[in-house]
């Protein structure tokens, strides 16, 4: 099936539910009954798969889990309460006290503080640098290094990732590209065919797309050989699982070794799961994904097209504009658009930035991204005021920057709202 069918389709087959029920139903519940002591002593043992408990896995979830794998053309996914669990999981996954990542300065607001303030305390840092700079990149990897995370388009400096190098460099040290995916999805970008071996998806946000749950997962590309030795957590035997080396004893599923891993130890034991009902909102919003990112991309240029010919806009960027200095990596990675963020620098600073919001009658005023509905901030004064001016620099946020999440309204309405906000920013 081609994609836009996988997303009604992928992972549910009406024939195999004892109802025939066409949309995918929903399993309340939180322990499943064993058949006999033998079914019980094989599902622990992983010698047979099946429902244990609602934690460790849900039939409504699954049904996500494995179309979000279908949509990735990966071999398995694992979900998750919230992108930002999901972003966690995938690194504690494989690092261990004493073990980094090499990831950028520009990272999604949470993502930089998990990586910044949070994981250091649990003795697993990040090294943040400009993954633009390939040598540095290369430089910075060390003999503790478990793996290059990055953000497909960064948030809000509009910087495409080119994953074909960082992946070419992470498997040249054997350890995994780690890519979050949230702000182009399997719609506009396939990060496994650019190399990457994990993604990553807040499901809150286009996944989603109607801005009414926080959800997240994790999918494994499969192949990955996490075996390698560069993999404490995978060569060890798991004294929290009979002892088993998650990089060696796996057999035939040494190919979903890390998703069977982050089920069975981080998610058994930590308690991030997916409600089976978070899974069935998301499979509603996800059937019309492919409509929705046509429309939310063309719109985005329309919109930067227009700001870039508005006189009280200093500047704009758009990865989808011929001008941009992102086009050539957005032609090559987000199969012709140029996303569905835009950013820009409003005349008169900080002050006409905050007028501009205050007077925006259909863009709503969130702390969000992704939502059918357009949506605007100014992130200096929000999302990103805990950084200090260094930071923020790095990250990409001037004080007069303004952040749009362009939605799939209708164009004249979007142009109109935007155009009668700028007026009053004088
Ligand atoms: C929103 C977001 C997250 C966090 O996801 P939640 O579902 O809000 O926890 C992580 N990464 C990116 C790029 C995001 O936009």
């Amino acid at each position: 099936m081609k994609f836009d069918s996988k997303l009604l389709h992928a992972g549910y087959d009406p024939l195999e539910d004892p109802n025939l029920s066409i949309s995918p139903p929903i399993h309340r519940t939180t322990a499943y009954q064993f058949k006999n002591t033998e079914h019980a002593a094989n599902l622990f043992g992983l010698k047979e798969f099946g429902n244990i408990y609602s934690r460790l896995g849900n039939p409504t979830v699954a049904i996500l889990e494995n179309r979000l794998a279908a949509l990735e053309g990966g071999a398995a996914a694992l979900c998750l309460s919230s992108g930002t669990s999901a972003v966690m999981y995938s690194i504690i996954n494989i690092c261990k006290q004493g073990d980094n990542i090499v990831t950028s300065t520009q990272l999604y607001g949470g993502t930089y503080t998990m990586f910044s303030n949070i994981l250091p305390d649990f003795g697993i840092t990040a090294k943040k640098i400009d993954l633009t700079d390939l040598d540095l990149l290369e430089s910075s990897i060390d003999s503790k290094t478990k793996a290059i995370f990055c953000e497909t388009i960064t948030n809000p400096g509009l910087v495409v990732a080119d994953l074909e190098s960082l992946s070419e460099i992470a498997h040249s040290k054997g350890i995994p590209l780690i890519v979050d995916a949230t702000f182009t999805t399997p719609a506009i970008q396939k990060s496994f065919d650019f190399g990457a071996d994990i993604v990553v998806h807040s499901l809150t946000k286009w996944m989603s797309g109607n801005g009414s749950v926080i959800a997240g997962a994790v999918v494994e590309k499969g192949g990955f050989e996490w075996g390698n030795g560069n993999f404490f957590l995978y060569d060890e035997p798991d004294t929290s699982y009979g002892g088993m080396r998650w990089g060696h004893d796996l057999g035939d599923l040494s190919q979903i070794a890390y998703t069977l891993r982050m089920r069975t130890v981080p998610l058994r034991n930590l308690g991030a799961n997916m409600a089976p009902d978070t899974a069935w909102q998301v499979l509603q919003g996800m059937e019309t994904l492919g409509l929705r990112m046509e429309r939310h991309s063309q719109n985005a240029l329309a919109t930067a097209e227009y700001l870039s010919e508005n006189k009280l806009v200093d500047w704009v960027r758009f990865p989808g504009l011929k001008e941009d200095s992102n086009y050539k990596l957005s032609e090559k990675y987000l199969q012709g658009t140029g996303g569905t963020m835009v950013v820009f620098g409003i005349k008169g600073g900080r002050e006409a930035g905050q007028k501009f919001i205050d007077n925006l009658l259909m863009f709503k005023h969130v702390a969000n991204v992704g939502d059918s509905r357009s949506l605007a901030i100014h992130p200096a004064t929000t999302t990103h005021s805990q950084l200090d001016e260094d930071a923020l620099r790095e990250a990409g946020v001037s004080p007069e920057l303004v952040r749009l999440s362009i939605g799939i309204e209708d164009i004249d309405d979007i142009k109109e709202d935007l155009e009668q906000a700028l007026n009053k920013s004088k």
